[in-house]
């Protein structure tokens, strides 16, 4: 393939690995964009690429990703992520699996991993029997389990920063929300919107997932191509990417939209567009990082009511957000792309500024 190195430094990335072990089969890639405020953690998604190029294009767009959602969530990780090229129903293997861990090995440390698309809890457990730089393994092995549900009490959060920008009362109270997608996070996100006594209306194009969520909470359902049409408070994306595109930028009736999904914007100007028609959007990186920060937090000896207490953050570091955007006349998804940015300029420069102060390590 021609032009790898070049598409690497244009993209600003630290590290790229190729995987390969004939045995088990596996092929695999490891993007490291960044380690300025520290390790690079991502999950490892196990996916059946069409080609190399497929792979390698999607493993670097998410490592690049991930170093923005680090940034933005204060924490002092870098980004990274893993893809293993492949149907994991055919060719996950033990072997497959424990090879991989000792590539993460080889790393020392540079990149973390945890479960992500086709990757699960018990995969983490496999992958730990072959390196420490492992996350998200289940709590029997020390690990925080499943991140879902704390995705969505960080999204909860983030809606109720949300409301509180719009209606100046961050009350759930009352408020209408159509939830799209009632999966692990959705399902979740709808119980705590509930408790709190909003009025949640769910599509889903998966049945059972539907019935589970109105069995539960008793929430009314919706035809799938209507939710994200419904006027209503708040829109939560909690489904697929790309939600927000051309195709529905003017169909959208309700005053917010904040959601799990990753990637919601199709491209980076329908977040201009949603500003322009006067709709408060919560940047997916920003709202959707509960995950990350509950694995950020077994690299501490986890601690499900510390990490809990951290995902809360997400509501202040929202209001940052929304003033820097009202601040400097740009959208939400811009201003949470220069909040990271300028979080990863400063951190690296005061670590630059220590590696002077003690002088270069290899002056013998
Ligand atoms: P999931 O697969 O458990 O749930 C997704 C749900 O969306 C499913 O019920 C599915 O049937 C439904 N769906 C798919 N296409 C749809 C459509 N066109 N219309 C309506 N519903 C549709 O996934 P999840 O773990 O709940 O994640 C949801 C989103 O949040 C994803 O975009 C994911 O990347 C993102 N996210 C998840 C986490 C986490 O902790 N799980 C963390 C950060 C971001």
């Amino acid at each position: 393939m021609s032009g790898v190195f070049e598409f690497i430094r244009d993209g600003g990335y630290e590290q790229v690995v190729f995987c390969s072990d004939d045995q088990s089969g596996l092929r695999a890639i490891i993007a490291i964009h960044s380690t300025a405020l520290g390790p690079a953690l991502g999950g490892t998604r196990f996916y059946p690429y069409e080609s190399e190029e497929e792979a390698l294009v999607d493993v670097l767009r998410l490592s690049k990703g991930m170093t923005y959602k680090a940034a933005a969530a204060g924490l002092d990780l870098g980004g990274g992520k893993g893809v293993i090229i492949g149907d994991p129903k055919r060719i996950k293997t033990e072997e497959l699996l424990r090879a991989y861990g000792r590539f993460v090995e080889t790393l020392g440390g540079r990149y973390i991993t945890a479960e992500d698309v086709g990757t699960a809890l018990e995969d983490m457990d496999v992958v730990k029997r072959e390196s420490r730089w492992v996350t998200g393994c289940s709590n029997t092995y020390g690990g925080s389990g499943d991140p879902s549900p704390v995705t969505a009490y960080g999204v909860m959060m983030g809606i109720k920063a949300c409301l509180l920008e719009v209606f100046g009362t961050n009350d759930l109270k009352g408020r209408t929300i159509a939830l799209q997608g009632v999966g692990k996070v959705g399902h979740a996100l709808c119980g705590y919107l509930v408790k709190e006594g909003a009025k949640v209306t769910i599509g889903d194009i998966d049945v059972d997932n539907l019935a589970r969520a109105v069995a539960d909470y008793g929430v009314e359902t919706l035809p799938l191509s209507e939710v994200h049409k419904q006027e209503a408070d708040v829109f939560a994306p909690c489904a697929l990417g790309g939600g927000i595109n051309d195709d529905t930028i003017s169909e959208f009736r309700c005053k917010i939209i904040a959601g799990a999904a990753n990637n919601q914007l199709a491209r980076e100007e329908h977040g201009d567009k949603l500003r322009d028609l006067g709709i408060l959007y919560a940047p997916d990186f920003v709202i959707n990082a509960g995950g990350l920060i509950n694995v950020e937090d077994e690299l501490r000896g986890y601690d499900r009511a510390r990490a809990l207490a951290r995902v809360e953050g997400i509501y202040k570091q929202l209001q940052l957000i929304f003033t820097m955007a009202r601040e400097r006349g740009s959208s939400t998804a811009q201003a949470a792309l220069d909040h990271a940015e300028e979080r990863i300029r400063k951190i690296s420069r005061i670590r630059l500024v220590r590696v002077t102060e003690f002088g270069p390590l290899s002056t013998h």
